[in-house]
């Protein structure tokens, strides 16, 4: 069955068609995003309308993958978290007005889980758990091979459990939960206050004072704006102490975050994609480690996403294709 698959990003938009019973994509399309939902969306239509054109007549439905939090019923955007002018936009009903295909839309970390389930690590799986550990940390749960969207838009955010009340402040406007602790931009932030409290011991001690080994972190000879989570982890990679302690200390919190979903869910497997993930056995090491201490089901595994770049059109993909009335 092919579909058109639409992929709003915080930073790009991307549109597709794609088969959806075998997530093989035919032809692809990009854009930056535009910084207002109205734009975005005469961006994406313009996009959605070349590719229709290659394939006149041969599209059954659209899917959509959004970045941000989707109503339950797959049809209404509650907001977006990057873009202004989102709140409350009946993106489905819109799709259908403007291209008279049947559309489904979903948030993207619940697109990425199904389209896990159906395309990558976790096909055939059952009960899966996806987190996608990025800039910030967004999750998914299929259960019973079925998306699990909740009452309302929040099913699946276990980034923003919390789990240190006096813990860094959290994009939501809490206080410690998983995503403040372990995302890119947590990991960045723990790294960069570490750094300021190691300069100014050096600075109030005479340099000879301070055996080498104490003052040596490869992080300090870089600007502060190039902290980032892939700069501390190539240095933890390489034994540095201070960007190993930071590192550690977020793959704990991860650890305890999935485990805490884990026993709520009780998911056969973990599908952990996003951008901290190319970190590799520096990340997944670490993290089985932590799960395994703390997780009842001693058969829970934990394994890389499969998708890559193409997750958010092959979500897109899935979306459409879970409509009931596609399920032929
Ligand atoms: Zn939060």
């Amino acid at each position: 069955m092919l579909t058109l698959s639409l992929d709003f990003g915080g930073t790009k938009l991307a549109a597709g068609l794609v088969d959806a019973n075998t997530g093989q994509v035919f032809a692809a399309e990009q854009h930056p995003t535009p910084d207002d939902a109205t734009s975005s969306y005469a961006a994406m239509l313009d996009m959605a309308k070349t590719l229709l054109g290659h394939a006149p007549g041969q599209v059954h439905a659209v899917g959509v993958s959004f970045g941000g939090p989707v109503e339950a019923d797959g049809r209404t955007v509650r907001c977006s978290m990057h873009i202004n002018g989102w709140e409350d936009a009946a993106l489905a009903a819109w799709i259908e007005r403007d291209i008279s295909l049947p559309c489904a839309i979903a948030n993207d970390a619940d697109a990425a889980a199904l389209a896990e389930q159906r395309y990558g690590a976790g096909r055939d799986v059952m009960h899966l758990l996806y987190l996608t550990v990025s800039t910030g940390i967004g999750g998914g749960i299929v259960i019973g091979g079925k998306l699990y969207r909740g009452a309302r838009a929040w099913a699946g955010e276990v980034g923003h459990q919390v789990l240190d009340p006096r813990g860094p402040p959290c994009a939501c406007g809490r206080n410690g939960c998983l995503e403040s602790l372990a995302s890119g931009r947590g990991v960045a932030r723990a790294a960069k206050i570490a750094l300021g409290a190691l300069r100014s011991n050096l600075d109030m001690l005479q340099a000879d004072e301070v055996p080498p080994e104490q003052h040596n972190s490869s992080l300090l000879s870089l600007p502060v704006e190039q902290i980032t989570a892939q700069t501390v982890a190539e240095a933890a990679a390489i034994g540095d102490v201070l960007a190993s302690i930071v590192w550690e200390r977020a793959m704990t919190w991860l650890g305890i975050g999935i485990a805490n979903a884990a026993n709520v869910l009780n998911p056969a497997l973990v599908v952990l994609g996003g951008g901290l993930t190319r970190a590799g056995a520096l990340l997944f090491e670490p993290v089985r480690h932590i799960v395994a201490q703390r997780v009842l089901d001693p058969n829970l595994e934990i394994v890389p996403a499969a998708l890559g770049d193409h997750i958010g059109l092959l979500g897109g993909a899935a979306i459409a294709a879970d409509m009931p009335h596609m399920s032929e």
